[in-house]
């Protein structure tokens, strides 16, 4: 059964984190004309009102994307090294809003940061197993190349290899409700590795007390694939609370000098998000 609904969590600090990376790679592949597909494994909802009662519930963007917004006046436009990064993708967020761009009301989900970056010539496919998620999805106003399926994102994926473009690019994103969902995505990683061995492949992952992204890690590190870097993002130290104290993204085959680049910027999120806020990136396979 599915429980999980993203609109309790749209904005938090995880999102900030997996969007922002999400944007920084994109921008790196849109350097290169060659065509590209974009899969979501999990798609969500597309697009969160922060009004809405789910939002307002837990108010976790106040803790992730709010104190970023409240900094936009300095970060948009400031093209000096790599914070004129956080600072574009504070502009795209702003594009995101109703009429008036300086009340933060909405919150856009990873169809949405796909989509900006869709070319004619790519295509983006968006999976999302729960009914009434994918409601919202269809309802979503996306451009004609992006298709929505209503199936389960890693067996869709593991259908759809190899695609038809040059180069693929891939979100995985599951809400981890069951422990076997970090060694299927570890499996399905490995999978598309040896169908796809150039995709641009990130997996998102949650830091939690138990530290059950230790499977999904080491898995994948056993089965042997190569180039897999890591941004670890923690907004206090494990142990503290319940629940969620960090987000992960595992990146593969990560674009060249793309590290640094997620490094500087996330010092500058760091900032930002106060506190103990602290952000870790490191190489769990290089070469
Ligand atoms: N990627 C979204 C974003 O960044 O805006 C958030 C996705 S949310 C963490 C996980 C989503 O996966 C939920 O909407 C859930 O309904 C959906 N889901 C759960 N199991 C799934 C499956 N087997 N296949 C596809 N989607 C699934």
């Amino acid at each position: 059964m599915l429980s999980y609904q993203h609109a309790y969590h749209a904005g938090n600090f995880a999102d900030v984190h997996k969007h922002l990376i999400m944007f920084i790679v994109l921008r790196s592949l849109l350097r290169k004309e060659s065509p590209i597909t974009y899969i979501d494994t999990h798609a969500g909802r597309g697009f969160y009102s922060l009004s809405e009662p789910e939002s307002q519930k837990l108010k976790e963007y106040e803790k992730g994307v709010l104190p970023l917004w409240r900094e936009r006046a300095a970060l948009i436009g400031n093209e000096r090294s790599d914070e004129g990064l956080l600072g574009e993708w504070l502009g795209e967020l702003s594009r995101a809003q109703s009429a008036n761009a300086r009340q933060l009301t909405h919150y856009p989900g990873s169809p949405w940061w796909l989509a900006q970056a869709l070319r004619h010539e790519d295509k983006l496919h968006l999976f999302e197993l729960h009914p009434g998620e994918q409601r919202y999805l269809e309802a979503q106003p996306l451009p004609p190349n992006v298709r929505r399926h209503p199936e389960d994102g890693l067996s869709g994926l593991r259908r759809m290899l190899p695609v038809a473009t040059p180069r693929l690019c891939v979100l995985i994103d599951p809400s981890y409700e069951r422990k076997q969902d970090y060694t299927e995505v570890a499996e399905t990683l490995a999978f598309l590795s040896r169908k796809a061995r150039h995709a641009v492949v990130m997996v998102w992952y949650p830091l939690l007390p138990t530290g059950k992204h230790r499977l999904l890690l080491d898995e994948v590190k056993q089965a042997g694939l190569r180039k897999l870097w890591c941004s670890e993002l923690r907004l206090h130290t494990p142990g503290q609370e319940h629940g969620m104290y960090g987000s992960g993204l595992l990146l593969l085959n990560p674009p060249w000098g793309l590290d640094r680049q997620i490094e500087n910027t996330m010092q500058r999120v760091v900032a930002c998000l106060g506190g103990e806020a602290h952000h870790k990136g490191y190489w769990w396979v290089k070469e």
